[in-house]
């Protein structure tokens, strides 16, 4: 297809105002899908996804519209996560287009979301086609929230397409205003090839498939390719579209949007951001790749089997593969033995790494507790970045210690802005500004301590608000905080991996509050164990999870055989997620503790 009659687009929107629905209905208009495939969220291809009903990764499809001018368009359509978490995933889609829609819920009006993806849709140079969705609900204004994007954002609304996702009214006029405002590619077909790599994953056949965007030049089987940042060279095996099914090609052109296969085995070869080249007639420069995501929460990963250490490691890489903002390291804990150190970008992010571990590799892990980086000042006059509580220096070095801090902007219906602000004044938050945004809502801007908001601040948020209010927040720099290490003992004996940094004012609240949700979650033994929280060697709070005394199989004293072996079998698996630490058992959800507690 000629290449003028390409269109690149991203659909980037505020978590649930429709991006998948809305991309639903497209395949359906361009029989992309035939009816009887077609499933709702079609492109949430992963069962996570489903199942939790939020997009992770990207998507890209390649499709084809008849226009209304009678001539035929080729779209590649990249649908993007919403979650704050996965920005990542959506920064990778854009710059592997021209042009975005915007999707804006006519109900919801413009979110914290919906602002940080137009600024990152501006930073790549998009167009952007603003779309009022959800028109079919009674409380759907979508000329109040045309004149909030106007307001807030700068974008001209007066041609918005008013839509429904859902029932498709209207969707077919935003596939003529992709066609009519937003630009095609500008490479040159005759140029030296230049693909930027966008995502990538391991098939245990193929080897590693790259999904690429053909900046300039033409990528063909057999192709001699360098990926130009890693110096690795091989020859292309094939080359292909998805549509969404995997659709293999004779080549990828300008503008194109597809994958390649050529037998790469070595994970180190391939990185996301990198450019595809021709080792005979090279490209002069890699496109401009991507910035580097820091992570913002770590914490560490261990097999429940330590003999699985090598597969937790083959499994990182793998996954990292498809997940570029993933980071890891090896560690060992007295108490878990070898593990990693993973970074993520969120709390929701280590969630989904964690599952997606555990079902695309069969791996049972364990996961402490989660940390921020900390800087600490040694009286020595150096400083430490600490991402692992247990690794603090000891009390009597340490000078003093920062933490990150983030510049949050929080939208919020009036009726809940004293609820807000009472939570993020529970959270050490400290109050910078307050706007009116229109008759409904404001903005309320604090800068809050980043470890304070990982934990339960968005729950707490939603659940304060009824759901209303949106986040976003960046780093804005580390300030110094009062804060302390606090261990865990669990029969007199230090747990490394249950040792947090905590703020020192919460301390007392949060050993107690810590000791008896330990109590709760570690199941009886044959003996009493004494639960204790410790501050530098001084117990603040303590509690003892009594002696077992019943046998589980006395129940079925008499009974038949097979009760007694599902008895012993439902044990078992009760045991699967359980280390053994010491004289004792410790089930997963001890390490998370401090995630559930107030
Ligand atoms: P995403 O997070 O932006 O991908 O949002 P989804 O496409 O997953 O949609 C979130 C929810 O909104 C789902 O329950 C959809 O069924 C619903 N939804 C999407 N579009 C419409 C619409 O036009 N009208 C109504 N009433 N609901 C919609
Ligand atoms: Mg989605």
């Amino acid at each position: 297809m000629d290449q003028s009659h390409i269109r690149n687009f991203s659909i980037v929107a505020h978590i649930d105002h429709g991006k998948s629905t809305l991309a639903d209905r497209i395949l359906e208009l361009t029989d992309t899908v035939e009816k009887r495939e077609m499933v709702s969220q079609m492109l949430d291809t992963m069962d996570l996804e489903r199942e939790r009903g939020i997009t992770i990764k990207l998507n890209a499809v390649q499709l084809i519209y008849h226009a209304k001018n009678g001539e035929d368009y080729l779209f590649h359509l990249i649908d993007t996560p919403g979650h704050v978490d996965f920005s990542y995933e959506v920064s990778r889609s854009l710059a592997a287009c021209e042009g975005a829609v915007l999707v804006v819920d006519a109900a919801q009006g413009v979110q914290a979301q919906t602002l940080a993806n137009v600024y990152l849709a501006l930073d790549n140079d998009l167009e952007i086609l603003p779309v009022l969705n959800k028109v079919d609900l009674p409380s759907a204004q979508p000329d109040v929230v045309k004149e909030e994007i106007e307001n807030l954002i700068g974008l001209d609304c007066s041609q918005a397409v008013e839509i429904s996702a859902k029932s498709g009214l209207n969707v077919d006029k935003v596939l003529e205003e992709i066609v009519d405002k937003l630009p095609a590619p500008s490479g040159d077909a005759n140029a030296p090839l230049q693909a930027l790599v966008f995502d990538s994953f391991y098939d245990s056949y193929r080897g590693i498939i790259a999904f690429v965007s053909v900046k300039n030049g033409v990528l063909k089987p057999k192709d001699k390719i360098r990926f130009m940042a890693t110096g690795a060279e091989y020859e292309v095996i094939e080359v292909g579209v998805r549509t969404p099914k995997e659709v293999i090609k004779d080549q990828l052109t300008t503008g194109e949007v597809g994958w390649i296969s050529a037998a790469i085995k070595n994970i180190e070869d391939v990185r996301v951001g990198d450019t595809i080249t021709h080792v005979n007639t090279p490209a002069k420069e890699p496109l401009k790749g991507y910035r580097e995501m820091n992570p913002m929460v770590y914490c560490g990963l261990y097999p429940v089997d330590n003999a699985r250490y090598d597969d937790l490691k083959e499994a990182l890489s793998k996954l990292k593969l498809n997940d570029a903002s993933l980071q890891f390291e090896p560690e060992t804990s007295q108490a878990l033995g070898f593990g990693f150190r993973c970074g993520f970008l969120g709390l929701l992010h280590m969630d989904v790494v964690e599952e997606r571990l555990e079902r695309e590799f069969n791996l049972d892990l364990i996961a402490t507790s989660p940390s921020v980086i900390y800087h600490v000042f040694k009286t020595d006059g150096t400083m430490e970045a600490i991402d692992n509580p247990a690794a603090l220096p000891p009390a009597q070095n340490i000078d003093h210690i920062e933490e990150p801090y983030v510049s949050a902007e929080i939208m919020v219906p009036k009726e809940y802005v004293g609820a807000m602000m009472d939570l993020c004044q529970k959270k050490r938050g400290e109050y910078v500004d307050l706007q009116v945004l229109d008759d409904i809502r404001m903005l309320m801007k604090y800068e809050l301590p980043l470890s304070e908001i990982i934990f339960d601040f968005f729950d707490k948020m939603k659940s304060c608000t009824k759901g209303y209010a949106s986040l976003d927040y960046e780093i804005s720099g580390y300030r110094e905080s009062k804060l302390v290490k606090m261990d865990i003992l669990l029969n007199g004996q230090i747990i490394d991996a249950l040792s947090t940094i905590v703020y020192k004012d919460f301390a007392y609240h949060r050993g107690n509050a810590m000791t008896i949700k330990l109590k709760e979650i570690i199941p009886k033994q044959q003996f009493e164990i004494p639960v204790q929280a410790a501050i530098g060697g001084k117990v603040i709070a303590r509690t003892n999870i009594k002696a077992l005394r019943k046998n589980v199989l006395a129940k079925c004293y008499g009974g038949d055989i097979s009760r007694k072996k599902k008895l012993l079998e439902k044990q078992k698996e009760g045991k699967k997620r359980m280390k053994m630490v010491g004289s004792v058992e410790i089930p997963q959800e001890a390490f998370m503790a401090v995630l559930s507690m107030d």
